[in-house]
């Protein structure tokens, strides 16, 4: 098993110190850099720096990166739930590392696309129907991951299918 023992420490955001959910990171007592490209070829826009290395990506809302010696995953009420997420990564990890052989490893990274690009394919014309004033302010909740392609109701309408394919090719 390459992750047996570790230990879990909950913290607040430093941006938001009165923020009401946590930050929980894990101390490993093993080095699990060399599975990190496994792990990245099994998520979804996975953020790899192989220099250093770090392997980050968000999965139900969480953020979740990777270092040899820590793990750490965002959004957590308490500690019962870190508990529970933490002992699902180890596992998951645990059985890629298992499993590495029948694997390809991955070194790509998903780059985040740029708001001007964004923003040159959404309708244009400020309906503020996604709730914000601009097709800009949501290109750029968009680029964030804070709103998502849906919460554009005229990305639906027949003319702007094209449009809506390119943006779902660039992993939104
Ligand atoms: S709903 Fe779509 S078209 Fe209207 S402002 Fe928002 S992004 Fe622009």
């Amino acid at each position: 098993m390459l992750i047996e023992d570790y230990e879990i420490e909950l913290s607040t955001p430093a941006c938001d110190l009165e923020s009401p959910v946590y930050m929980a990171k894990v101390s490993l007592a093993s080095d699990i850099g060399e599975v990190l490209p496994y792990v990245n070829a099994t998520v979804e826009k996975g953020e790899f720096v192989p220099g250093i290395p770090v392997l980050v990506w968000k999965d139900g809302g969480r953020k979740y990166a990777l270092r040899p010696g820590e793990m750490a995953i965002s959004s957590i009420t308490d500690k019962e739930e870190a508990g529970a997420l933490v002992a699902t990564l180890v596992d998951r990890i645990n059985a890629i590392w298992e499993n590495r052989s029948s694997l390809e490893p991955s070194y790509a990274s998903w780059e985040k696309p740029k708001v001007l690009d964004l923003l040159k394919l959404l309708p244009g014309t400020n309906c503020r129907e996604c709730g914000v004033p601009t097709c800009m302010a949501y290109a750029a909740k968009l680029a964030a991951g804070k709103m998502r392609l849906e919460d554009c109701p005229r990305l639906g309408d027949e003319d702007c299918a094209e449009q809506l394919s390119c943006l779902q090719d660039m992993g939104l």
